[in-house]
């Protein structure tokens, strides 16, 4: 795993499809430093934590949180800086941390249609030992907006409708024109790969009211802000 540069202040990781290990971002201020998602095991962030370091810079001391989905928090236990969250974000995560990870309770959540089929088949992927899987809440939460100083350049935390979780926050770094959304343009898997348009509408309006250059999104290359619109658009005509 490498570190691409966006901007000589923002990298991100590259996903992948095995595991469904998503994006992940960098944003390096004078002070300190700030990752984007925490990745979907400590395999996952520990990669990344190597990556960052390969580059020579420090391990971020902020990770914060685009949404619950287990491939972008089940790192969290294992990083060493500060987790952020949104509250909703917590809200669910609190609830799957009384999960069991076993095969027997992972079926069984698949048959109740608490867990989806794609997930349970990259969590198997991702961990051999199911039972190294971890789940907690972030150390600071937080609802609507935040904005965090990282020294000469900022990370704004924007709570956003989407329609693919209720959770759903976009990270804007306004000094180099970066945003990230995570998964925040895509369907609601967990409800029948539902789209809410109006939801999506809304988070259009919002998109192109933030000033940024380059989308960095979860589980694809990274694209300028008129693809991420179109592909809103090309949603919103299906
Ligand atoms: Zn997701």
């Amino acid at each position: 795993m490498e570190l691409r540069r966006i901007t000589d202040r923002v990298f991100y990781t590259m996903f992948s499809k095995e595991s469904d290990r998503p994006t992940l971002g960098y944003i390096n201020g004078e002070k300190r430093s700030l990752m984007v998602d925490a990745g979907n095991s400590k395999n996952h962030l520990e990669s990344f934590n190597d990556a960052v370091n390969n580059e020579g810079f420090r391990k971020p001391g902020i990770i914060a949180i685009t949404h619950w989905h287990w491939d972008h928090t089940f790192g969290m236990h294992a990083a060493d800086g500060v987790t952020i969250a949104h509250q909703k974000t917590n809200a669910k995560l609190a609830e799957m941390a009384m999960w069991e990870w076993t095969d027997s309770e992972m079926k069984k959540r698949l048959a109740e249609k608490v867990e989806i089929e794609f997930a349970d088949t990259c969590i198997r992927n991702e961990y051999p030992l199911l039972s190294e899987i971890r789940v907690v809440t972030s150390d600071l939460s937080f609802s609507g907006f935040m904005e965090i100083d990282l020294g000469g350049i900022t990370a704004q935390l924007h709570h956003v409708a989407s329609p693919h979780s209720e959770d759903s926050v976009c990270v804007l770094v306004p000094q180099e024109r970066v945003l990230f959304i995570g998964d925040a343009v895509g369907l609601d898997y967990y409800n029948n790969c539902y789209l809410d348009k109006d939801k999506l509408r809304s988070l259009l309006t919002t998109i192109e009211g933030f000033d940024f250059d380059t989308c960095v999104v979860g589980h694809a290359e990274p694209v300028s802000k008129q693809k991420i619109v179109e592909v809103m658009h090309s949603l919103l005509e299906r």
